[in-house]
């Protein structure tokens, strides 16, 4: 899988992805990526796109400041 900006060879890798809302700011930690060397840009299948979407919406209810959690305490 190629970069779609830049064509250049993805790199899989764990990312912190970090989401801004109104109320909350939530930080996934250790997401597993595709990652562009170059432009930095980051890809996620579509199971870990439903994770990630699915984490969000629970956590987001919590209305906690900040929430920090860990990507694979949350799947597993
Ligand atoms: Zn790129």
């Amino acid at each position: 899988m190629n970069c779609f900006k830049c064509k250049e060879n993805l790199i899989e890798k764990k990312v912190n992805y970090v989401v801004n809302l109104e109320e909350t700011i939530i930080i996934i930690k250790g997401v597993p990526a595709k990652v562009c060397p170059k432009c930095g840009e980051q890809y996620f299948d579509d199971e870990t796109s439903r994770n990630i979407e699915k984490i969000v919406n629970q956590l987001k209810q919590l209305a906690i400041e900040v929430t920090i959690v860990n990507y694979m305490d949350r799947v597993a």
